[in-house]
């Protein structure tokens, strides 16, 4: 194996180098760094099959997470608002093609901001379902330990969590993200699926606040529905896409 080149050499030789490569990349040129990240962050089963986005199963049962997410919450949730972020995501790909092949690029700034809801609406449920688990998951150190540096503690980290979720305007999300350029976790709020991020962040754990998602059984009471979601978050998988992520 080569010496790897150091930052300085990379960044003589190139001026526009990836986040990826200043963080450490470089480091490990023989490694597909994002295709590593790629089958360990996304590889969730069902997310895209035949060369298409598709509707995950959901990783346990309808009425696994009751009583604090109830059934048939849980059911409409999945069988219907995610299946439409997916059957918009692919109908928005099918007619970008269209617009490639016919040249016709009237509708790209539209069909772009579709792109946009849809696809990080398939992203953002998809992992939704799985940072919740029945019964909730004990947080693993690794993450308890990235916490405390970032946050100061735990407690203080799940706070602000619950309390940037509650606090969305109007449709959206809570997100605990690792910023891979600072190594550092960040919370952060999406207004509706795409809006306010900071560019390369990986997602770690999420938590859907429009009103779809815990009116039925919660009405207004959006806090409850963010308290409840506390009792089942499954930090084991957070954890899990932290490692990865910082891989
Ligand atoms: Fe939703």
């Amino acid at each position: 194996m080569k010496d790897p080149l150091s930052r300085r050499q990379m960044l003589a030789l190139g001026g526009t180098v990836a986040a990826g490569a200043l963080t450490g990349a470089c480091r490990t040129p023989t490694r597909p760094h994002g295709a590593a990240l790629g089958a360990t962050l996304f590889g969730i089963a069902g997310a895209h099959t035949a060369g298409k986005y598709a509707l995950p199963p959901l990783p346990y049962g309808y009425d696994a997470l009751a009583p604090l997410y109830e059934e048939r919450t849980v059911r409409i949730h999945h069988d219907k608002h995610h299946a439409g972020y997916v059957r918009g995501l692919n109908a928005t790909l099918d007619k970008l093609t269209r617009a490639r092949e016919s040249k016709d690029y009237g509708a790209v700034k539209a069909l772009s901001r579709d792109l946009a809801f849809h696809g990080s609406g398939h992203v953002l449920h998809t992992l939704f379902w799985h940072s919740m688990t029945p019964g909730g998951t004990k947080m693993p150190d690794s993450l308890a330990r990235r916490m405390k540096t970032d946050f100061g503690s735990v407690e203080t980290a799940q706070a602000q969590f619950a309390a940037a979720t509650k606090q969305v305007e109007g449709s959206g999300w809570g997100v605990l993200a690792y910023e891979p350029i600072g190594k550092q976790l960040m919370i952060l709020q999406a207004e509706k699926h795409q809006n306010l991020t900071v560019w390369g962040v990986v997602p770690l754990l999420v938590c859907d606040v429009w009103e779809h998602a815990y009116y039925l059984q919660f009405a207004n009471a959006r806090g409850d529905w963010v308290a409840n979601f506390m009792k089942l978050a499954n930090w084991k998988f957070a954890a899990d896409r932290l490692a990865a992520a910082m891989a």
